[in-house]
């Protein structure tokens, strides 16, 4: 890789602060195969960017330091966001420095709206925004392609948290393929008190896999029907194509998404699914009013602990200002 590190600033604040955002995301679709030997599944599924964001600051600085506000500062368990290496955004920091050749110096502060292990990538999503945002500040001018390998190295999810909009992913999801749609979509997204660890969910799935429980995941159900309903409508459309093979093992996990599953479907959403390991409910809405009226059912439901109106598509980390 030979970038034009100039050692000079990108685009900097008046205080030398860099900001950059980045989305949450759902998977509309989320087949996964059996265990590879490498340790992952291979998965197909359909991504969609939604209007529910982390902003990263980056400062100039001595030596590498990061702080998180907002969501996932008081968590405990799969919930807690560390201020550590084991920070997608540190691991993202170093990634970065280290290809660019250029001293690991900044300060660092996250912003949580996304919930943390809420099935939502809203690490990867802070992954992103911190690539967008030190290449910016550092001056290391990587290309988007560029950056999209480096995110293709810190996680599955990262590369389409850059990427952003609407995408199919295969391999460990890391492999984008953009998918164009005509029209917006509206969502309620029910966001559960305590989160849910990625890894357990998906040796929960093995578990009923291997248990003859649930499908083994040797054919790969497809995307297409989901792409179909997405680019054009209608909602019942896609309604009827959402599909997720985490959903089994995130009830069985967590018996109570039962409930919350239905009490979106009660209250009127077109249909409901966990969004990728969970536990947040993606429930479907018929337009934006439409969200607006079931947020405010649901928030008086008393299921989740907090519900959000969001949309999508929406652009992947960008720099804000
Ligand atoms: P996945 O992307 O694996 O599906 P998720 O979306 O459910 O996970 P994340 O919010 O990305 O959940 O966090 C998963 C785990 O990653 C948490 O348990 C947390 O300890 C760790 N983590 C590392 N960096 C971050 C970060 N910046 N924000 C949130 N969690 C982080």
């Amino acid at each position: 890789m030979s970038w034009s590190s100039s050692g000079g600033p990108g685009r900097i604040a008046g205080d030398g602060a860099v900001v950059a955002r980045a989305p949450a995301k759902i998977n509309v679709h989320l087949a996964v195969g059996p265990l590879r030997p490498d340790g992952f599944h291979e998965l197909r599924t359909v991504y969609l960017a939604v209007s529910l964001f982390d902003t990263v600051t980056v400062r100039p600085g001595n030596g590498l330091a990061l702080s998180v506000t907002g969501e996932g500062t008081t968590g405990t368990g799969p919930d807690a966001v560390p201020t550590d290496h084991r920070n997608l955004v540190w691991r993202a920091a170093e990634l970065l420095a280290q290809r660019a050749g250029v001293a690991l110096d900044a300060t660092i502060t996250i912003d949580k709206s996304i919930p943390a292990a809420a099935g939502l990538a809203g690490g990867s999503a802070d992954a992103a925004a911190a690539l967008v945002a030190l290449d910016a500040l550092w001056g290391t001018h990587a290309t988007r392609g560029e950056l999209a390998a480096l995110a293709a190295q810190l996680g599955s999810d990262v590369p389409f948290s850059l990427h952003g909009g609407i995408a199919l992913g295969s391999g460990r999801g890391e492999q984008l393929s953009p998918v164009l749609a005509r029209r917006r979509w509206d969502w309620v997204l029910g966001i559960a008190g305590e989160g849910l660890s990625t890894p357990s969910v998906y040796a929960e799935l093995d578990r009923l896999r291997d248990d003859g429980r649930v499908p083994d995941g040797g054919v790969l159900a497809s995307p297409e029907p989901v792409i179909a309903a997405l680019r054009s409508g209608p909602v019942s459309a896609l309604a009827a194509a959402l599909a997720n093979d985490l959903q089994p093992p995130a009830v069985s996990l967590r018996p109570a998404l039962r409930r919350a599953l239905r009490a979106a479907t009660d209250a009127g959403a077109p249909a409901a699914i966990v969004s990728g390991s969970g536990p947040t409910v993606a429930a479907l809405a018929d337009d934006e009013d439409g969200a607006v009226r079931l947020a405010a059912e649901l928030a008086g439901m008393g299921v989740y602990r907090t519900v959000r109106a969001v949309h999508g598509p929406v652009p992947g980390a960008r720099l804000v200002g």
